[in-house]
């Protein structure tokens, strides 16, 4: 029995405990992960830890050590299959049966597949964990072309990677645009240029029909209308299916992830849950009801827990931000651009430095910027405020943003 458990050794876990301890919470802490690594940085397997600009070390959270320093007992390599929110237990698949006072889920997801015939063919990869990577690396010598499917962060950011290794990189995208999801049309159309000016081959609006095989591996993408694209490896991003199963199960309320509250209490007596597998109503979203898959979500949902652990409840309330980095481009965000009625591009696309900011009723709600990081930093004011402002003035980069408000 331990007073806090968390289950999910990544983003919102590690920083549960890290914040339990800094608010001084003196009683026992265990982490159960079903990955084998201590916790690491997710975002750079699709960036830096792919390209092998950072070994895994440079990647950890905290040392290895750090863990035991601070009284936390690391359970790795197991899987929380059940909790019995009566009993106050969860058992993992190994069969053992670990009691708790509060249980902290953060378990993120797991990439969603595709259901097409050839989905699970040895060479088609999701991108998640460490092991996804490490898989992809090792077969990588022998690839020369590579089909990425889906149009997000995850893939667009793969699709860089490998085309500055040379690989012949073609891109999948289902909707009209790449970015659809979560920014403008500026945007979508400046990425879907840099990628190709870098040699990747961008197909929008195309659905995949099925994976072709060759010797056991894949060898190609097959599209509705009968095209085969040809791939030696494919890179699969098209999103999560959060890891809730046994919450669910155990009576929590929820469907897409589990329900939380303002302090991220989940139906549950004593179970919160953080991170990209919790919703919850955003301040930011209009108060929406939305999971977010970012490490700020996940970081400060933990730390809002760990107060109210502790003893000194908050409400979750942060705002949003997150980056993608694509060759040279470092894009930052700010806010959430959902349901956007407007955009001011402020800057010059061909300078490749320029911010979209996204308004609604008028209201500054959030920015997109590429290597902007001014913008970025000064633009968070703006969305806290919910600012408006002239669009015409917001264009005019002679002015700071921070210039634009009392
Ligand atoms: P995770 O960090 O995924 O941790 C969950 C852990 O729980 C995992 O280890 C999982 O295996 C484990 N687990 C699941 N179920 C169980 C179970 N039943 N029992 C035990 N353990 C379990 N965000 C950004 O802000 N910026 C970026 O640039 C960015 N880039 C990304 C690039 C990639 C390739 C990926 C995959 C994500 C990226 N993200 C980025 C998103 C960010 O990494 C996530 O939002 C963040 O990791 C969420 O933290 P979490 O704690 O909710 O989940």
């Amino acid at each position: 029995h331990y007073d806090v458990v968390i289950v999910g050794a990544g983003h919102g876990g590690a920083q549960a405990a890290i914040a339990l301890r800094t608010a001084k919470f003196a009683g026992s802490i265990a982490m159960i992960g079903d990955e084998p690594e201590p916790p690491y940085e997710r975002p750079p397997l699709s960036k830096d830890y792919l390209s092998g600009d950072k070994p895994f070390e440079r990647i950890l959270i905290r040392p290895p050590a750090f863990w035991g320093e601070r009284d936390v007992v690391m359970r790795l390599g197991r899987r929380v299959v059940r909790v019995d929110p009566q009993a106050h237990t969860v058992t993992t698949g190994d069969g053992e049966t670990i009691g708790y006072g509060q249980l902290i889920w953060a378990t993120g997801g797991s990439p969603r597949r595709l259901s097409c015939p050839g989905h699970d063919l040895a060479g088609v990869h999701g991108v998640r964990t460490r092991a996804d990577v490490d898989r992809m690396i090792a077969e990588l010598p022998g690839v020369t072309r590579v089909a990425v499917i889906g149009g997000g962060y995850i893939g667009l950011e793969a699709a860089a990677v490998l085309a500055k290794f040379g690989k012949q990189v073609t891109v999948l995208e289902a909707l009209p645009r790449v970015l659809a999801r979560v920014a403008g049309e500026p945007l979508s159309r400046f990425y879907e240029a840099e990628h190709r000016a870098h040699g990747v081959d961008v197909r929008l609006g195309v659905t995949v029909a099925c994976i072709e095989e060759a010797d056991g591996r894949t060898c190609g993408v097959t599209l509705a209308d009968g095209e085969t694209v040809p791939a030696e490896m494919v890179i699969v991003g098209i999103g999560i299916v959060p890891a809730v199963e046994p919450l669910l199960d155990a009576g929590a309320a929820g469907g897409n992830g589990v329900d939380v509250d303002a302090q991220c209490r989940t139906s549950l007596a004593d179970v919160f849950a953080i991170g990209d597998c919790a919703t919850h109503a955003n301040a930011f979203a209009d108060g929406a009801r939305i999971r977010l898959e970012s490490v700020q979500n996940a970081n400060d949902q933990a730390t809002v827990v760990a107060k109210t652990i502790a003893g000194t409840p908050v409400d979750y309330r942060a705002v949003p931000w997150f980056w993608s980095n694509q060759y040279d481009l470092r894009l930052q965000t700010v806010g959430l651009s959902t349901g956007y009625d407007g955009i001011v591009v402020r800057g010059d696309m061909a300078s490749r430095s320029v911010s979209l900011i996204y308004l609604r009723e008028g209201r500054v709600i959030a920015l997109d910027c590429v290597n902007a990081t001014r913008d970025y930093v000064q633009g968070r004011a703006l969305v806290l405020a919910g600012a408006v402002i002239d669009p015409a003035q917001l264009a005019d980069t002679a002015v700071p943003l921070k210039e634009m408000i009392a």
